[in-house]
């Protein structure tokens, strides 16, 4: 009989224990000790109920040998109780252990992917840096392809712009110090882009600017009264502290250009080749002969679209030949940037 009431409680424990075993939590945690506290009473007092049935059954008076008898089957029993409270308590030991083993190793889990996400997080995100003049990659989206191109977005200060209503006013002639020089041409997937050797100067506003490269756009990125031209050569120029100015000829079909032609001649046969011939190319022979300009403040007109870069757009136009325009739209039929708000920039021209 009361082994059966030791064998129950001992069940219900074990039942509350593990039903208490799968949580984790800290409520959990403290209600785990609960059951073996609530159930040794329940034992004790199953256990002193016997014994007073039992002393009920057995009295006292009824002699020596019986009391003997009752005495050591109370020992035995008390005996039992105790072994089994041991076993009770040993069993939550146990339980009581793995849990909190469980408990530290889903910390130390939780811990690792904290550390995993924090270095994913502080990882360089990589951006892309394709562009292109169509499509997804095209001008409307190159501020959001990179960061860094920010400013092809949201910057106020942008080129192209449609060039009109200038302020005309007595502007300064553009002092020209260019000479025969060494070059190399590539077709860097933009443009055909002529590098140019040193020693080449403009002068401007007191400034003066080494010449490093010219590339060519079709059509032209620049309107004049919102006029387009077929072709545009873009020559830029960088000064000892690193600003830029870019002096932009218009191209108009005529007579053939020999300078265009020579880089023509010179074109590697494989984009992102670089040919660098033995002769030299005189970047004045490219200039016209009518020195007057238009002039304001815009940006790069390729990613990132930096800002604070000089422009200076020759108001006569340079003449190419109709096959040496073919030539170079069978390479880039279209690598224009659209033309880009204003915003009340100051436009000034020669008068
Ligand atoms: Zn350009």
């Amino acid at each position: 009989m009361r082994t059966l009431i030791a064998l129950i409680a001992c069940s219900i424990v074990a039942a509350t224990a593990s039903a208490a075993d799968p949580g984790i939590t800290p409520s959990a945690k403290n209600s785990a000790p609960k059951p073996i506290e609530s159930i040794r009473p329940h034992a004790a007092g199953a256990a002193s109920a016997g014994s007073a049935s039992a002393s009920a059954s057995v009295p006292e008076k009824s002699g020596p040998p019986v009391r003997a008898s009752a005495m050591s089957e109370r020992a035995r029993e008390e005996q039992a109780e105790a072994d089994l409270s041991a076993k009770i308590a040993a069993r939550l030991a146990i339980m009581r252990a793995n849990q909190a083993a469980r408990v530290a190793q889903q910390a130390k889990a939780k811990k690792a992917a904290a550390a995993a996400a924090a270095v994913v997080a502080a990882a360089p995100k990589v951006y892309s840096n394709h562009w292109s003049y169509e499509g997804e990659n095209g001008p409307a989206n190159w501020g959001r392809i990179n960061p860094e191109w920010a400013k092809c977005g949201i910057g106020n200060r942008q080129s192209p712009i449609d060039i009109r209503d200038g302020m005309k006013v007595d502007l300064e002639q553009i002092t020209f110090d260019y000479k025969p020089s060494s070059f190399n041409v590539t077709d860097n997937g933009h443009t055909v882009q002529v590098m140019v050797s040193g020693g080449n100067f403009i002068t401007v506003a007191n400034r003066m600017y080494e010449l490093i490269q010219f590339h060519f756009h079709r059509p032209s990125e620049e309107r004049i009264n919102g006029k387009g031209y077929e072709m545009v050569v873009h020559l830029v120029h960088k000064d000892a502290e690193g600003h830029l100015a870019v002096l932009a000829l218009l191209l108009e079909r005529g007579k053939p250009q020999p300078t265009i032609q020579t880089v023509w001649n010179n074109l590697p046969l494989e984009k992102f080749d670089t040919m660098a011939p033995s002769i030299v190319l005189d970047p004045m022979d490219l200039i016209p002969a009518r020195r007057d300009y238009y002039t304001y403040m815009g940006s790069l007109t390729t990613p990132p679209c930096s800002e604070g870069v000089l422009w200076l757009v020759m108001k006569e136009p340079v003449q190419a030949s109709p096959a040496q325009m073919a030539l170079f739209s069978r390479l880039y039929p279209l690598n224009a940037r659209p033309v880009q708000p204003s915003s009340g920039r100051i436009v000034k021209e020669s008068n």
